[in-house]
């Protein structure tokens, strides 16, 4: 078959009309008008109309997503039937040859869409199970509307790609079968056949080899890559999913927000958005203080307001009791929102049964009426305490003031966090097609855990000091790391931090994570060793692809990105993976011993002769 003459049949026009070509593609729709059959072919470019009248008798046979060839004059179409929706719409190819290619048995669902009519948005296909276009991904992935986000998907990876290239950094790829790389998930392992009980990890992220990069000099690498991260299930996470991982020596924090702020502002304009810059910064303890929340979403208001010192001496039982044992009391005034919150909304709905379910005791509530506060408990507050608190929430008639009141700091900012995403989601707060870009930095370098501490990063982030004592719990979890997150609307999109470069600082991280030196030796020792070599000073940071390209294409679920993607379960319905394996594959992995074989029978007593 000979496609040299063809022409892409999106890529027709009013220019082509008189030449004879070769268009290919898929039967996407057709009309069947008795002397003519309308044909409208699909290929990635776009849809063209074909026309079939001599050759109509054998059109007859074609069926949707039929693979064709036609060859065929281009011609303007009569007037009045012009198709304004469609980008070749002025024209039409009457058909003088067809050639069917393949067929196609009866699809599981349509996949013709009207995506590639001019103005029409992405959508998914409406009506069909997510399982149901996974099983059948490759034609799901027929559609224009999928197929776009793919071509988009690829602009914004190559045009982070050139940006770091034209900055110096090279893309080296690391090893897939590894060594548990510590990112504070649970690992895919990978069972050796050549040595029984031993076992490789898939990356949790080339951590390790990105920093032993920088130990070889290369000074600024990149990758895009798969991260395997074996973590319980959430409706926005993958198995394994792909980050733009880089690393370079010889820089600070404020390098890596300039490279990132520019690599994100160009990634977002592939999608047609413009972010602001630079990027806001704020501490990890802003972020908590203000929307309880490490990742949190600016584009709307609803920044929590301190109101602990407000009830020092208040007669209010609840608030009084909190504040005499050294707890917290934060709120929100959601702004002219009284009739959208009614008593019964905020009694019944808000406090008893939403702030339970976030962990919350209760919420205190109270509506300004006439210049004055009114709810259920507000006669508890004197005069003065009535006056201090619309004065500190700036409460106006019409507005509503919340209060979350806890002896935990976590509690009332976690709670109050949750309540704040609710109410603006409610309320309608949250603007579209806005995008608010902040970096989050000076985290705490340890959580508190089960175990006694760990990282909340990981163990290789640099501390904000280095003369800490690894014995010394309390203050240990006053330490900050050098890390910093790049967050937008609400969602982490990467973070990363300046690393260690001293073996004895590493050695005292690892001291204060509690891990003997046996362990450290086996988990980590080839790790340590390097840094023995001159190491330069070097830092980095991650980005989540998969949700960064979500973003900029204002799809919710990172799985309409990913050409292939596991379902919610954790489970591949196109090739039914994870699926069970042959005896015969276990026993060679040593994951299982092969069957006794029934002991050997004597043989049978000679015949007497
Ligand atoms: N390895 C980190 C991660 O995957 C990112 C980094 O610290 O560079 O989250």
């Amino acid at each position: 078959m000979d496609f040299s003459q063809r022409c892409p049949c999106g890529q027709l026009s009013f220019a082509d009309v008189g030449r004879t070509v070769q268009v290919v593609g898929w039967a996407d729709a057709l009309r069947d008008h008795g002397l003519l059959l309308f044909v409208h072919l699909r290929d990635r470019t776009g849809i063209v109309q074909v026309v079939f009248a001599e050759l109509r008798d054998q059109a007859t046979d074609l069926r949707q997503e039929y693979c064709i060839a036609v060859t065929g004059k281009v011609v303007q179409r009569a007037p009045g039937t012009e198709n304004p929706a469609l980008g070749t719409g002025r024209i039409e190819v009457m058909a003088e040859t067809l050639e069917i290619i393949s067929r196609s048995k009866t699809l599981p669902f349509a996949i013709s869409e009207k995506a590639m009519l001019a103005g029409a948005s992405v959508t998914a296909e409406a009506g069909v199970s997510e399982d149901r276009r996974l099983e059948y991904r490759y034609l799901d992935l027929r559609r224009p509307s999928m197929q776009q986000i793919f071509f988009q998907r690829h602009r914004i990876i190559k045009t982070v790609r050139d940006y770091l290239d034209s900055q110096g950094f090279v893309e080296v790829e690391t090893p897939v079968l590894t060594k548990s790389t510590p990112e504070g998930a649970r690992d895919y392992l990978v069972p050796s056949r050549i040595h029984h009980g031993r076992f490789y990890a898939l990356p949790q992220s080339p951590q390790l080899f990105k920093q032993l990069l920088m130990v070889s000099g290369f000074e600024r690498y990149f990758q895009v890559v798969k991260c395997y991260r074996d973590e319980d299930l959430r409706p926005n996470r993958q198995p394994e999913f792909t980050q733009l991982d880089l690393e370079a020596s010889f820089i600070d924090e404020e390098f890596i927000y300039s490279l990132l702020e520019e690599a994100t502002v160009r990634m977002f304009a592939v999608g047609g958005v413009e972010l602001p810059r630079p990027f806001p910064r704020m501490t990890y303890q802003e972020a908590m203080d203000s929307t309880g929340s490490d990742r949190p979403d600016l584009r709307f208001g609803l920044r929590f307001i301190e109101a602990t010192d407000l009830f020092k001496s208040t007669n209010y039982g609840v608030f009084r009791r909190i504040v005499d044992g050294g707890g917290h009391i934060k709120g929100v005034n959601v702004k002219g929102q009284s009739e959208a919150l009614s008593k019964n909304v905020l009694q019944n709905e808000y406090a008893k049964e939403i702030v339970p379910s976030f962990g919350g005791k209760g919420m205190t509530w109270m509506r300004v009426v006439g210049g004055r506060l009114e709810s259920n408990i507000v006669q508890f507050f004197s005069d003065e305490e009535q006056r201090q608190i619309l004065d500190r929430f700036q409460g106006e008639t019409g507005d509503v003031i919340l209060m979350i009141a806890d002896i935990s700091y976590k509690v009332v900012t976690t709670v109050l966090g949750k309540l704040r995403l609710h109410l603006a989601e409610r309320l309608g707060l949250i603007p579209k097609d806005v995008f608010c870009p902040t970096w989050v930095t000076e985290f705490p370098l340890f959580d508190e855990s089960d175990e006694g501490i760990s990282s909340t990063h990981h163990p290789f982030t640099a501390p904000d000091r280095t003369d800490f004592d690894p014995t010394d719990k309390s203050a240990l979890l006053q330490l900050r790391s050098r890390a910093y997150d790049l967050v937008m609307n609400g969602e982490e999109l990467g973070g990363g931090s300046i690393r260690i470069h001293n073996m004895d600082t590493q050695r005292k991280i690892f001291e204060a994570l509690g891990l003997s030196d046996t362990d450290v030796k086996e988990k980590f020792g080839f790790f340590l060793e390097a840094l023995e070599y001159g190491t330069p000073p070097h830092g980095g940071l991650a980005l989540g692809m998969d949700r960064v390209t979500a973003m900029i294409l204002g799809v919710d679920s990172i799985r309409e990105v990913i050409a292939f993607p596991k379902n919610r379960s954790a489970v591949c319905p196109l090739t039914d993976a994870p699926s069970a394996v042959t005896r015969k594959q276990l026993q060679e992995l040593g994951l299982q011993q092969p069957a006794k074989k029934p002991a050997p029978q004597p043989p049978p007593a000679p015949k007497a002769p």
